[in-house]
């Protein structure tokens, strides 16, 4: 079997952790907590780190720092992680949506004017795959109308835009170190920004809202949000390695991309003049005529070749439904991604005589079953 994904931890990860042990440093109260916050904001170009439990809470802290509350509407793509609304949902705003571009998956940024009202506060760029969102027209919308931008980059460590890495371009931003983002803490994640006051804020929303000078008294609602000492000191051998998984993801993505871009039926995700991706996971839309990206992930796990597929729009999302949002709402290139994309395996372990093997069950499967695919869909 090919895995999907699998994590590379074969550096130092092993004698931090038994540092941990042995210093008796286990809760969030360690020295390894700072030390990964302020190795990963230099890294990404920000100046502040703060650690969290993980990704998701890393977007409702993010939106915390950034003042977003009861009432505030969110502009989001519809096609990205539950997380994202949820994170508004979680602080009493509402996210609005809109579709995503057919090239490169990522928010259509020329949608967000005509979402915006006069209780819109902030965007949510989700960089999708590895690849940025087009920045530099979001910022200026986001500035017109005096909007907070906050950016889910938990797919895109180490991603440039225009130089600049992701994460750092928005006024703060949100990362992820889940098991399968580039660089892992198992669970994990981090709220970046410039801003000391919204740092503060991050930093206080962690941590229950205590208040500095007054122990156990609280004048606003916060979370146990923190990071161990645990997790960190996997983060801390991660990014003593950072730039070579940085490498080793473009390195395969550009070796699937050669491979894989020419096929007929098979869409990648475009890399823009302007980005510099870093494959978070190889992608590939199907088209629509041979079959749903559903059976072809059937028969490459027939094959022994692991995949996972696209996100459902959060607008057909039951769980929303209920909620009474979305209903109704359209969305098309992510209704048409949803079924038809999926991603391949792309772990910082693959060998290229494994894209090979990939590569060739893709192939073989378009070949043999074009013809009664397509029939079937008709
Ligand atoms: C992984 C991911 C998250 C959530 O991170 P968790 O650590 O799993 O909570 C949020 N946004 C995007 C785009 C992600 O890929």
């Amino acid at each position: 079997m090919i895995p999907v994904n699998q994590p590379l931890l074969n550096g130092r990860e092993k004698e931090l952790l038994q540092e941990c042990i042995d210093t008796g440093w286990i809760s969030s109260d360690g020295p390894f907590v700072a030390e990964f916050e302020r190795r990963f904001a230099a890294f990404i170009g920000v100046g502040h780190g703060i650690a969290v439990c993980n990704g998701t809470a890393a977007l409702e802290a993010a939106l915390y720092a950034a003042g977003i509350g009861k009432g505030d509407e969110v502009i989001m793509p519809s096609f990205t992680i539950i997380s994202c609304a949820l994170a508004a949902i979680r602080l009493g705003a509402v996210p609005v949506l809109v579709d995503v571009e057919p090239e490169t998956w990522n928010m259509d940024v020329s949608q967000i004017e005509d979402r915006i009202t006069p209780r819109t506060r902030a965007i949510m760029p989700v960089h999708i795959y590895g690849h940025p969102v087009n920045m530099d027209p979001l910022m200026t919308i986001a500035a017109k109308h005096g909007l907070m931008v906050v950016e889910d980059a938990a797919e895109v460590h180490g991603a440039e835009y225009r130089g600049r890495r992701c994460g750092s371009i928005g006024h703060v931003s949100a990362f992820s170190f889940y098991a399968n983002k580039i660089v892992t803490t198992g669970e994990g994640g981090m709220v970046l920004t410039s801003d000391p006051e919204m740092a503060e804020r991050a930093r206080s929303y962690r941590n229950l809202c205590f208040r500095p000078e007054k122990r156990f008294y609280h004048t606003e609602i916060g979370y146990n949000f923190r990071m161990t000492n645990i997790q960190a000191a996997l983060g801390v051998a991660q990014m003593e390695r950072i730039d070579e998984f940085i490498g080793i993801k473009r390195r395969l993505g550009e070796y699937y991309r050669e491979r894989l871009s020419t096929l007929n039926g098979i869409k990648c995700q475009v890399e823009k003049p302007w980005a510099k991706t870093v494959y978070w996971m190889y992608c590939i839309e199907l088209d629509q005529k041979l079959g749903t990206a559903q059976d072809l992930m059937e028969r490459l796990g027939r094959k022994g070749i692991g995949t996972r597929p696209f996100f459902l729009g959060l607008h057909e999302q039951p769980a929303f439904h209920d909620l009474g949002l979305f209903k109704g709402e359209r969305y098309p290139v992510t209704e048409r991604i949803a079924r038809q994309g999926l991603y391949l395996p792309s772990g910082l372990t693959l060998a290229e005589s494994q894209i090979d093997e990939v590569v060739m069950a893709v192939r073989e499967i378009l070949a043999d079953n074009s013809a009664p695919l397509a029939k079937r869909c008709v």
